[in-house]
């Protein structure tokens, strides 16, 4: 249903310049009255940390919580290919329209088109900023700057800085940050692990936090609050993020009234390090950027015992090369997992338990020589040898897909507000731009297009539209809020059971993994779904969360993020079931064209799911309509 759903405030009139126009149309407010004005930030990674800057930068009070003990290490540092952006600077016609043609296309058009149009105009200016702030982006000869392609394009539109890019990226950002905290307009306040949103009279002003170290609960108030606290795949418990990523910030004001948009839309990276053992809580990412190079292969036969050198060209299938001719090994993430897995389930699989496919670099190193790859993956490289123990130049590495992004996230208007006035969502905390498959090196280009560009001008027309005095720490929605947090805290923490959290997570993720993965059906998701719920009840009665509230604590704060994965698992579970279709990384089996590729419903689906919390029952599933002005949809084929 669409009644009850905020107006998504999308621009009218012609899509090209619909920004600029936003942007002009937008009030201002007077550089003196923005001192007077405190603003929270939730989160430093790329998205968080260029919005705080910016922000300060225009002379608002901003406060900055991160449960990390430095910005750097949010988990953007992470990120490895490169950022997009539509420079045409090579020689092969890239342009904004194609960088927004791909990003809606490769989105398999459940995005915004409106949105998608801003995010390719915007992204050229990112790659102004940063390198006005001194990110070493790999340079041509001659000095320009180098790019590379990712899947799903055919123009080579990446910016990157060896295998480094998020961390070099993060670190521009954390600069212009920590030039604002020096001059006194940033206040940043580390190892604070949010656990509620404060709402009064329905509009956000803060947010309870829990001090990682002391233990004590603190209220922070504000005139508006920006959550910038990245994705929720670690819902699978075996993911390539880190450890710590969480859903809890946006879950908590999921629970306080904000829309879910698109849950299920999570990406599974098809070129990550298989998992060694059932004890491994991590997975590691090998950077898609190697497709640029790699060839992805499997032996022929079945149950092939060789090593890869000993085994002819003749023996090999170079499986999506020879699915899809045009983009070959670049095919997007969601089409490239997905034929792994088929080919592993069908026995053609290599390595341990036949779960890897070949990432082979050898043509490559024969072409262009060692040095060259490894001026272009080194660390990469390097990586793949400090865990597997093999050697990728020498080597083919094997490859598995893995739980790596995900699309869904707080449902924001065009202004990145959420469906609760004054709450901000950035970054891939948000839903926006991906519809339901992100497309390689978009990732950086959305989360630092919100914080740098967007943000801060439609935060500043908020607080002009919408005066309000100060909410003192002890008003009492602050005190109810503090109140729930304890009382959560304490339920954990005097749970009477024996089972360490992890045990709990591990099999959450195994059942997200299996019912909500790379392929979904209605009957695996109905069972997935009373699978969580029962897990969940035994999760309540048998966790063990040792140690004391007070102090610091890792096992409480494992403990108290589960807990919100058990809720946001079920959403997924619900929103998979009810989108009867496949788009993008939302394969339905039972919705698949004769060559198993996915199969849209544009007549009923062409919407974005948008979830509401119901307190006395189910969730309410709202829809906003998705309207195509610029480019139709069409069936995405990569063949
Ligand atoms: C291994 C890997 C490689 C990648 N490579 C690329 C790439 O090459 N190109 C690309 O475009 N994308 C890439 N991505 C995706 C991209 O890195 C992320 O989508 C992006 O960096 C997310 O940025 P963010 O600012 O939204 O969130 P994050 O960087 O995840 O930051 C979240 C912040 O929120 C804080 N936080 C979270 N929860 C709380 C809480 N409850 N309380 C307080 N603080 C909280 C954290 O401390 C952190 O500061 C990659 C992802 C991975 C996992």
């Amino acid at each position: 249903m669409t009644e009850g759903l905020p107006d998504p405030r999308i621009p009218a009139g012609p899509l090209a310049d619909a920004w600029r126009r936003t942007r002009e149309g937008l009030p201002l407010i007077s550089p003196l009255r923005k001192g007077q004005m405190d603003v929270l930030v939730v989160g430093t990674g790329l998205a968080g940390a260029s919005a705080a800057a910016t922000l300060a930068q225009q002379g608002y009070r901003v406060t900055v919580l991160s449960f990390h003990d430095s910005p750097r290490r949010a988990h953007s540092v992470a990120a490895q290919g490169g950022i997009n952006a539509a420079r045409s600077v090579a020689v092969d016609g890239d342009s904004v329209s194609r960088l927004f043609a791909d990003t809606l296309k490769g989105g398999d058009f459940r995005a915004r088109e409106a949105g998608c149009q801003r995010l390719a105009e915007i992204s050229s200016g990112i790659i102004d900023q940063c390198v006005a702030q001194g990110v070493p982006f790999a340079r041509e000869y001659g000095g320009s700057l180098a790019t590379r392609s990712f899947g799903g394009a055919l123009v080579s539109r990446t910016f990157y800085a060896r295998g480094q890019t998020g961390q070099q990226l993060l670190y521009g950002a954390y600069q212009a940050l920590m030039r604002q905290v020096e001059l006194g307009r940033v206040q940043l306040l580390t190892r604070r692990d949010v656990l509620e949103l404060i709402t009064v009279d329905g509009v956000a002003r803060g947010v309870v936090a829990r001090h990682l170290l002391s233990g004590e609960l603190e209220v922070h108030t504000a005139r508006t609050v920006l959550l910038c606290t990245g994705g929720y795949s670690n819902v699978y418990f075996l993911s390539t993020n880190a450890l710590k990523s969480n859903t809890s910030a946006i879950w908590r004001a999921h629970r306080k009234g904000a829309l879910f948009a698109n849950p299920c839309f999570t990406q599974i990276h098809p070129t990550c390090i298989p998992s060694g053992d059932v004890f491994q809580s991590k997975l590691t990412l090998m950077s898609e950027s190697l497709r640029n190079d790699g060839r992805v292969w499997l032996p022929k036969n079945p149950g092939e015992s060789r090593q890869p050198d000993a085994i002819p060209e003749a023996e090999r299938d170079y499986f999506l090369e020879r699915l899809y001719p045009t983009y070959g090994n670049m095919t997007p993430r969601d089409v490239a997992s997905r034929r792994a897995r088929e080919l592993c389930n069908a026995g053609r699989g290599v390595g341990p338990g036949g779960r890897s496919v070949y990432l082979d670099l050898t043509d490559a190193i024969r072409a262009e020589g060692k040095d060259a790859i490894a001026a272009r993956y080194g660390n990469l490289m390097t990586m793949y040898e400090r865990i597997s123990g093999d050697d990728p130049y020498k080597k083919p590495m094997r490859i598995y897909p893995a739980p790596h992004y995900t699309m869904g996230g707080l449902w924001v208007d065009y202004h990145l507000m959420s469906s609760i006035p004054g709450l901000f969502v950035l970054g891939e905390a948000n839903y926006s731009e991906h519809g339901a498959n992100r497309l390689g090196a978009s990732a950086l280009m959305q989360g630092l297009a919100d914080g740098y560009f967007i943000a801060p001008s439609t935060v500043t027309a908020w607080l002009a539209g919408n005066p309000a005095q100060d909410v003192a720490t002890d008003h009492p929605a602050c005190r109810e809020a503090l109140e729930t947090t304890r009382r959560r805290i304490s339920q954990l923490i005097n749970s009477a059971g024996n089972t360490p959290v992890d045990g709990f997570h591990r099999e959450l993720g195994s059942v997200m993994i299996d019912r909500c993965g790379i392929s979904r059906h209605a009957d695996g998701l109905r069972e997935g779904l009373e699978q969580v719920k029962t897990l969940e009840k035994r999760f309540e009665a048998e966790v063990r969360v040792p140690g004391e509230t007070s102090g610091p604590n890792a096992e409480l704060e494992k403990a108290l993020r589960v807990k919100d994965f058990f809720g946001l698992a079920q959403l997924m579970l619900r929103d998979a079931l009810a989108r009867e279709e496949s788009c993008g990384a939302h394969f339905r089996e039972e919705h698949q064209s004769d060559e198993g590729e996915a199969r849209r419903d544009d007549v009923n689906f062409a919407h974005i799911a948008a979830w509401g919390h119901n307190t006395n029952g189910e969730p309410i599933r709202y829809s906003e309509p998705l309207q195509f002005t610029a480019l139709q949809p069409s069936t995405r084929s990569y063949k």
